[in-house]
């Protein structure tokens, strides 16, 4: 404090204060706004399955002397938003458990070959009715030490929306192998492919490409952001590639 006097080091030291308050407070006021973004998201998403299933019940109401069958449209698309409901909870409460900081990955050695294959199994009858075909080549006997149930999850997500935007005639690869002690496992498809400009929002909660046509297709926007979480969790890295009306290719290295 040369040539100051005390009362001007005791400015400067208020000043100096302030100024890291102030910086301190900018981390906290961000997560605050993320926090308040994802609420008014969250609320958003869930309103709108509930309007349309309110109008549905409220027509079921309105002829009380229709058999099921003369209804089962209606009753038939509130099932569909009933189902959105159930989903969008579920990937809610897991993206509050990982945000919650839970023990969220209990590890134990299994066979990722085996968990793929059922994973193609699972997959093969709806990939039939869209007419798209499944390609995989999977190595066998990979041993992997990780969590089993997260790992499904992450997988059937890639798999689902491969298939989900992918038209009829396309292709789905699902390609799985061990290299250099990194397992690479490639989930591609011939689909509609994710214009350049979304492709960094690409993994943030509730970010749809295009929304009324993910909508349509059952998305909410929050699969990929689970995805991102189960990956980054076993110290894994994901990374997208696309090109729109072509395809798009989802890299996953796990060490
Ligand atoms: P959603 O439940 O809407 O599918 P996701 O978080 O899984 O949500 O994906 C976010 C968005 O990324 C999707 O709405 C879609 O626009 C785009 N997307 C994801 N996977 C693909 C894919 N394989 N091909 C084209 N677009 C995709």
């Amino acid at each position: 404090m040369i040539g100051l006097g005390s009362a001007g080091g005791l400015i400067l030291s208020y000043f100096a204060g302030l100024f890291l308050a102030s910086k301190s407070l900018v981390p906290i006021q961000k997560s605050w706004e993320k926090q308040s973004q994802f609420v008014a998201d969250a609320s958003h998403e869930l309103r709108t399955p509930l309007s349309v299933i309110q109008t549905h019940l409220e027509l079921l109401f309105r002829h009380p002397a229709n058999t099921i069958e003369q209804e089962s449209v209606t009753i038939y698309k509130s099932l569909s938003e009933v189902k959105r409901v159930n989903k969008l909870v579920e990937d809610l409460l897991t993206l509050a458990r990982t945000d919650s900081n839970e023990q969220l990955i209990i590890s134990q050695w299994f066979a990722l070959d085996e968990m793929l294959q059922l994973i193609v199994e699972q997959f093969e009858p709806i990939a039939e009715m869209k007419e798209i075909n499944i390609e995989e080549r999977i190595e066998r006997d990979l041993q992997y030490f990780g969590d089993k149930d997260r790992l499904h999850q992450l997988l059937v997500i890639l798999v689902d929306n491969a298939i989900k935007y992918t038209a009829s005639g396309g292709k789905v690869s699902i390609i799985c192998m061990n290299a250099a002690n990194l397992i690479q496992i490639i989930i591609k498809d011939t689909g509609v492919g994710i214009p350049e400009r979304d492709l960094p929002h690409i993994f943030d909660r509730f970010y749809r490409s295009n929304k009324s046509r993910t909508r349509a297709e059952g998305g909410t926007g929050l699969g990929l952001s689970i995805a991102k979480w189960i990956v980054e969790a076993h110290h894994g890295h994901i990374n997208v590639e696309s090109k729109l009306n072509e395809g798009t290719k989802f890299t996953i290295k796990l060490p």
